[in-house]
């Protein structure tokens, strides 16, 4: 399967559309935001250190980010395809890792914009809530993706708990930094042939169904 970059605002619906594909598919997912998170439960000072960029809204040091990402793609489970969730941020870093897929020997394949208005975002990111034990992404808003229990994960329940990063002051900063760092991607990637848009305020299902036609094509 080609390897898959998702492009989106906090919120769009990059987790949820790598969940959705992951119970269909075999693809590895990547999401660099967990990568990190993995870290900072370590609770040792590089934990710390990003904790603080973290909750304040703001990106990782990009060393720190390649280093997690290129011992990920050293998985031999990523040959089959994988899923990359947040990265990367800026031009920079899309430039550093079309060395690391040098090195590493691995595709760049296809890039997905998930398009959506900022209005929802913050409806999106205020109401999430991801399952402790399977990292079901639920959202209060939704009809689609509404815990059916409070607090209760509708998948295998599990307990639901929000990220200390979705409020609406650090939103509101993680939206600054990607207008200014990432939305500079989609006309790199255009450049390069691999781009296509997806309306993902047109919902989950939607969403999936247009990222399934990009696969299988
Ligand atoms: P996410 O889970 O993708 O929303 O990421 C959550 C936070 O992790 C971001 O606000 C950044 O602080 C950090 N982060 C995730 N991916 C990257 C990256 N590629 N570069 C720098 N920081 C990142």
């Amino acid at each position: 399967m080609k390897n898959l970059i998702l492009i989106a605002a906090p919120g769009a619906g990059k987790g949820t559309l790598s969940n959705d594909l992951l119970e269909k598919y075999d693809y590895v997912h990547i999401s660099t935001g967990d990568l990190l998170r993995e870290q900072v439960a370590k609770g040792d000072d590089l934990g710390k250190k990003i904790h603080e960029f973290q909750v304040a809204g703001k990106l990782v040091p990009s060393e720190i980010v390649y280093e997690a990402l290129e011992k990920k793609l050293s998985d031999k489970a990523c040959d089959n395809g994988y899923i990359l969730d947040g990265f990367p941020r800026n031009i920079e870093q899309a430039e550093e890792y079309e060395k690391i897929l040098e090195r590493s020997g691995r595709e760049l394949g296809t890039v997905i914009v998930l398009d959506i208005p900022k209005e929802d975002l913050i409806k999106r990111i205020t109401g999430r809530f991801t399952c402790k034990d399977c990292g079901e992404i639920h959202n209060i808003y939704s009809e689609e993706l509404k815990p059916v229990k409070e607090g209760v994960c509708n998948k295998c329940g599990g307990e639901l708990t929000q990220r200390k990063d979705d409020n609406l002051e650090s939103f509101e900063v993680r939206y600054q930094t990607y207008l200014e760092s990432t939305e500079p991607l989609i006309d790199y990637y255009k450049a390069k042939g691999v781009l296509h848009v997806i309306d993902s305020s047109q919902g989950h299902d939607y969403t999936l169904e247009q990222a399934e036609k990009l696969i299988s094509n």
